[in-house]
Formats: C-alpha cells, structure tokens, sequence
C-alpha cells in the first residue's frame, strides 16, 4: 500500500493568509516542509480520502493524477475535508478528452446533506454514492472499508475515521478526531494495523476535545499498543498539522519522533508492506 500526502494541514493551512502567528511568518520566510496545504492522502494511486479545496493545487504541485480513481473516502464535512467543486470538476464537460468509469464516494449523511444542498450531481460529476455510518463496512475493487467513530465534529455527529485493507495491508486513518470513546476501543480489538495516519492538529497546545495534541497522541498510540493494533512494524504518520497547534516543520518533526512516528509534510510518499494478520 502506497500513501502520497497531498497535503498536511489543517483548515487554514499553513501558513493562514490571515493569520502573523510565529508559525505562518517563518513558514512565508522558509517555505519548503514549512507550507501545509489542505490534508488529503492518496492510497495507492485509486483511492483518495478526503476531497479538499487544495487538491488542483496538490496534483499540480506534486505531478499526480486522479484518473485511476476506483474510489473517494470522505471522513467528515468540514471544508477541509469536503470541497464540492472539486468532485463537480470531474464533470465530462472539464475532461472533454477523458473518458472515465464512474467512481464510488464513501461518505456519511452531512456530506451527502451538502452535496444536495449545493446542487451536486451524481450523474454529472460520474460517482456512485455509498452512503457509510459508524460501524459500517464497504467494499470496493481494490479495498475492504470499515467506519468507526471519530471524537470529531460532534454538533453534527457523523465525522469518521477509516480501517482500510488492501491485500494483506491495513490502515487505520485516525483524522480529525479526539481521544476515541471506550466503545470505539472495544470495537478496535481484534484489529492489527500495518500503518496509522493520525492527526496532531494540536501537538503544542494544552487540550481540545476533538482534535490531539502531544499527550493525546501519545495516548492513543499506546491504547493501540496495549490491545494488539500496532507494533513496532507498524508505520505511524502524523498529519493535519495547524498553524495554531505547531510550530515550524523541524521542531514539530522533532517531537513527533520522539513520540515514535514519522512527521508527514505534502509530498511525503510511505510504501507500507502488509504482513498477514497475526
Ligand atoms: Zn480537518
Ligand atoms: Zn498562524
Ligand atoms: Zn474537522
């Protein structure tokens, strides 16, 4: 299982055009690893999660394509997460030259809300919904898809995370959320991830309920430990990094390692080798 990060920040990215916190003046200064666009990671090169507002920018930037996509996993609707425009640009009239197989869109019920609020089409923008809720499992081609409940956006109450297998490997996609609730660990037992993709919107910062920071990180990491998720074979990345919750790329690096993962920045491509579940 390959995974491109098309982008690594939270909402606003780094730097925010609004915002002269340390973060963004040294990010304008320094550029590189500095600048986050949007998160969204590609699997492979046929399923993207999360559809942001960055991703012309991202594929530009990053010489990728979409045009293998078998699938699109959304984890929640937040504007970061969820760009309408960007699925409608897959409409014929964009791609005159293009002919390409409709796609599946794996998305809960606030998404869909929006998509029908905004006047999306299925049939113009070529995808099959797959309405998903917490608890859930899809299947696509290439990949067996579980929902579990993320500790995120909970007004609404539908943001998810995502166990994704492909082969032999497994990931869990563990963003945006907080600390998971006690029956969401129930529901992780039994489960052994190659790789986690987790946020560390909040790494600095003292506390927030639905994003992590530091502690949380580590929290989680070590709940996955203790019941059998993940060992040390397994891949940690941390992503969705915000302005307000890191500083530059290199001290931020330099905690996440020490918490046993590998810092993600846009660009940063990690192939995971599946082992056969013990
Ligand atoms: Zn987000
Ligand atoms: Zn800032
Ligand atoms: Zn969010």
């Amino acid at each position: 299982m390959k995974l491109t990060f098309l982008g690594t920040g939270a909402a606003e990215g780094v730097p925010s055009p609004f915002c002269d916190c340390p973060t963004c003046i040294f990010a304008r200064i320094y550029g590189g690893k500095n600048i986050r666009r949007r998160q969204s990671v590609l699997i492979n090169d046929n399923l993207l999660v999360d559809i942001g507002p960055d991703l012309f920018v991202s594929c530009a930037q990053l010489g990728v394509t979409l045009l293998s996509l078998e699938g699109v996993l959304v984890t929640h609707n937040h504007l970061d997460h969820f760009a309408p425009a960007n699925l409608t640009l897959r409409a014929k009239p964009f791609r005159l030259a293009t002919e390409l197989p409709d796609i599946a869109v794996v998305a809960g019920p606030s998404v869909w809300a929006a998509w029908d609020a905004g006047g999306g089409s299925d049939h113009g923008a070529g995808i099959r919904r797959m309405p998903i809720l917490p608890g859930r499992t899809v299947r696509l081609p290439s990949y067996s898809i579980e929902a579990i409940e993320a500790s995120h956006n909970m007004r609404v109450g539908d943001a998810m995370n995502y166990i994704v297998k492909a082969g032999d490997a497994a990931l869990l996609y563990a963003s945006d959320t907080g600390l998971y609730a006690e029956h969401v660990w129930e529901k992780l037992k039994g489960h052994y991830f190659d790789a986690v993709v987790m946020e560390g919107t909040i790494l600095t910062r003292s506390s927030g309920r639905e994003h992590l920071n530091r502690d949380d990180f580590g929290l989680m990491l070590a709940k996955l430990r203790g019941i059998g998720a993940i060992d040390d074979s397994s891949v940690i990345a941390a992503t969705h990094f915000s302005h307000q919750g890191v500083n530059s790329f290199e001290e931020t690096e330099a905690i996440v390692k020490e918490l046993g993962a590998i810092c993600a920045y846009d660009g940063l491509v990690l192939e995971i080798l599946g082992a056969p579940n013990p």
